[in-house]
């Protein structure tokens, strides 16, 4: 079952539109159990949809395209269509009959260009469109299915969950296909690749890994394609439980879960607290900690210690310690930590004293360094940390770095909580 998605339209091929239509296609023929073969975006131009049509035919069970079917002229797909189908222009009596409802209850008077909607090629199966003015079109040519509809993205959603996705679930014996996600942090995929080299040459010929980063977090995506989805899911269930021997230090989580989201769920089911103390980060702990819903059940609060008066007078961090280490070392941030759980009266605090850039650093301390600190009852962990130049991506890995050292020591206090909410 192989499916191409083609999005017409000049505004998707200089920027001002994101296709955002063939995602969510994609993502819905996937779900379908259908291999989305090639995503093709063209212009506005007769013979840009011609060859891509050409392209697609033969080479796939389904062809879904979006776009061009407006009433003006640069929206040209379906004499487009026409051509291709070997048909021509009709006015289809039921579709100008919904048109001119649509438009007497917009109280809009009819004109030419919405006469011109209700023209559809003659050869064509008409999908009524119930939410806009330009119907779908369903064609069949050669094995192959052709469905046309409009660019606006809520009419091709509403026609393809509507008509087209239970009509294609139908026709099509389903495929099953599973994705399952690794949430990995603390390596670059470059490395990640490396060690995972013996597993991924190791993995059955029906599951596919792919690395997708995104700022220092590194996703794992096994997909799996088969025509059992028991079986199917016991396998993938079998190289997860793999890649979870292989890595277990990276690995935080599965699917689409954040470190803070875990973060939260290991405090709570610990009914643990937690407060911060950021001078780098401005916040940004803070921030990331509290975008979970229930957060209020363990984040207690913050200080942002910025200037090294707050971190004396507010974090009780001493003098002689700036002084003698700098407020971007070991002794403050450890002492920024310690004050800030006594402060919030807390059984974690996390803290952060760094050089965001892009001006600051020196030869010892460049541009990137950080320190975090995590305290808690009995101890007070700590960690250098060097990144890159730029500060807004600087405060983002600063404070994935300093949620991550919370979460392992967390773990490393309860380690129960490991099998609870990272082995599934
Ligand atoms: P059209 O059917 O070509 O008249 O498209 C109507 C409108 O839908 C365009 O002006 C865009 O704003 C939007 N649109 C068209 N194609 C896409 C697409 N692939 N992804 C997201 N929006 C789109
Ligand atoms: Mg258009």
């Amino acid at each position: 079952m192989r499916a191409a998605i083609i999005t017409i339209g000049d505004e998707l091929l200089i920027g001002q539109t994101i296709d955002t239509n063939s995602a969510w296609i994609g993502a819905e023929l996937s779900k379908a159990g259908f291999d989305v073969y090639r995503i093709t975006s063209v212009h506005d131009r007769r013979e840009d949809i011609i060859y891509a049509l050409n392209e697609a035919a033969g080479k796939t069970d389904v062809v879904l395209i979006t776009g061009g079917l407006g009433p003006t002229s640069d929206d040209i797909t379906k004499q487009t269509l026409c051509e291709f189908f070997n048909t021509h222009l009709v006015i289809n009596a039921e579709v100008l009959r919904m048109i001119e409802e649509m438009m007497t209850q917009r109280s809009f008077p009819m004109n030419e260009n919405n006469r011109r909607q209700a023209e559809v090629p003659e050869s064509c199966r008409i999908l009524k469109n119930a939410v806009g003015t330009a119907p779908g079109m369903w064609f069949e040519k050669e094995g192959t299915i052709y469905i046309s509809m409009p660019g606006v993205p809520h009419e091709m959603k509403y026609l393809m969950t509507e008509l087209v996705l239970p009509e294609l679930n139908k026709r099509f014996t389903s495929q099953t296909i599973i994705h399952r996600n690794i949430m990995t942090y603390g390596t670059f995929e470059a490395k990640l690749a490396e060690i995972l080299t013996t597993f991924e040459s190791g993995l059955p010929e029906n599951i596919k890994l792919a690395y997708l980063p995104a700022s220092g977090v590194i996703k794992l995506r096994l997909t799996g394609t088969g025509s059992d989805y028991n079986s199917l899911s016991n396998l993938i269930n079998e190289q997860v439980g793999k890649l979870y021997k292989t890595i277990p230090e990276f690995i935080y989580g599965e699917d689409e879960e954040s470190l803070e989201m875990v973060i939260g769920k290991l405090l709570k089911s610990n009914k643990k607290t937690v407060s911060t103390a950021e001078s780098c980060t401005g916040g940004e702990i803070a921030h990331l900690l509290t975008s979970i819903p229930g957060s209020s059940a363990y984040y207690k609060g913050s200080i942002i210690a910025y200037a090294n008066s707050v971190k004396t007078q507010l974090l009780g961090i001493q003098e002689y310690t700036i002084e003698k280490q700098g407020a971007v070392s070991e002794g403050t941030v450890k002492e920024m930590a310690i004050g800030a759980r006594k402060l919030f009266i807390t059984d974690y605090a996390v803290a952060t004293s760094g050089i965001a850039g892009p001006d600051g650093g020196t030869e010892i301390k460049p541009v990137g360094t950080v320190w975090i600190a995590v305290a808690s009852e009995n101890e007070v962990i700590c960690e250098k940390r060097v990144f890159g130049n730029d500060r807004i991506t600087n405060i983002k890995r600063f404070s994935l770095a300093a949620m991550n050292l919370l979460r392992k020591q967390i773990i490393n206090h309860s380690p129960s909580l490991l099998d609870t909410h990272q082995k599934k």
